[in-house]
């Protein structure tokens, strides 16, 4: 860190601690009541790695039971045991892809059958990498399309119609800055991601008589994830890119962590269809010029 960016840090709060890898953290201080969502159950898409891991994990940090649900099995089970060792809550690893309703179905069936009942989900599940329009094939913008959009839309509905509709709940959708300016080479995650954040409206509308909340966190580049790897985010990093965000750095995974608890939590239990942009001021500031950015996805490319 340069001298500037060490001042810069002294001027702000302190920053909650995190570790980059898929590991939980070696040490936790609580900022809300360790007992936020006692005994709550919460059923996390996407929830064996990055963001979504740490998300499991401060919530088991603060008493609740969680399921993280992902295709990739073994990954899970390594990262439920992790989670119920640093918490002592249960956490449940169950495969499902959020592109089949019925393997989403039987997630839900076993979550209940285990854990009697869900309190909070957690539509995180997403597929990202860069690329320009005219490269991406139209079997690629559909993937991105079915896993981010139509995956939250799937799992939204079906754990609606098993357990939200008759005891209410809360949704959290992981959204993204992306469609804003029209961010370069993302022309599929943008539009997955704004049309969830219609989605996040359209479903805070109709299911809130049934006591459900729906919100959305859109994170900046966050520090530690696939996503901020793939993304050229250390390469960015190195070339001074971060320094153009108002905070001067990016976001670690247990600030996004903070702020789903929040909106998971009744200490925000008047606030439903709502998007929490949590990216250090950076849509505002941040390069949206193709070929600076062309550079540096290519750059990255070639030490792949
Ligand atoms: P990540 O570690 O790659 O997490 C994505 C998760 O989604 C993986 O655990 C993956 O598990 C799961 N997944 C992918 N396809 C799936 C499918 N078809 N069905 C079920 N699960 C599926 O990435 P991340 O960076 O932490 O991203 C988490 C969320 O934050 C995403 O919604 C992303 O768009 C958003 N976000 C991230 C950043 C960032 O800087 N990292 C910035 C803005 C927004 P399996 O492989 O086991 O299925």
């Amino acid at each position: 860190m340069s001298k500037n960016m060490a001042e810069l840090q002294k001027k702000g709060e302190p920053l909650p601690e995190d570790v980059d890898t898929d590991d939980c953290l070696t040490s936790y201080t609580h900022i809300y009541s360790p007992n936020l969502l006692k005994d709550q159950v919460a059923f996390i898409t996407g929830g064996g790695s990055g963001i979504g891991l740490r998300i499991a994990e401060i919530f088991m940090r603060h008493g609740c039971d969680t399921v993280i649900a992902s295709r990739n099995l073994d990954k899970l089970k390594e990262a439920a045991k992790k989670l119920s060792a640093v918490s002592g809550r249960r956490c449940l690893p169950l495969c499902m892809d959020v592109r089949k309703p019925e393997s989403i179905a039987a997630a839900v069936d076993e979550t209940l059958r285990e854990l009697g009942r869900i309190d909070i989900l957690i539509n995180n599940a997403a597929g990202n990498f860069l690329c320009p329009a005219t490269s991406l094939s139209f079997n690629a913008f559909k993937t991105v399309m079915e896993i981010d959009t139509m995956g939250t839309f799937n799992t939204s509905k079906v754990v609606y119609e098993k357990w939200f509709k008759d005891h209410g709940g809360n949704i959290v959708n992981i959204s993204a800055t992306l469609g804003y300016k029209g961010q370069v080479l993302q022309v599929h995650a943008g539009s997955a991601k704004a049309a969830n954040d219609a989605m996040t409206k359209h479903l805070a509308v109709e299911w809130g008589p049934s006591g459900v909340r729906v919100n959305a966190v859109a994170p900046g580049p966050i520090s530690g994830t696939e996503g901020f790897r793939r993304l050229g985010g250390p390469i960015g990093e190195a070339a001074g890119a971060l320094q153009s965000i108002p905070l001067q750095r990016a976001g670690n995974k247990t600030e996004m962590a903070h702020c789903t608890l929040f909106l998971a939590s009744p200490a925000s239990s008047y606030v439903t269809g709502a998007i929490l942009v949590a990216d250090g001021g950076a849509w505002l500031t941040s390069a949206n010029d193709i070929s600076m950015l062309l550079g540096i996805a290519s750059s990255k490319s070639a030490k792949l």
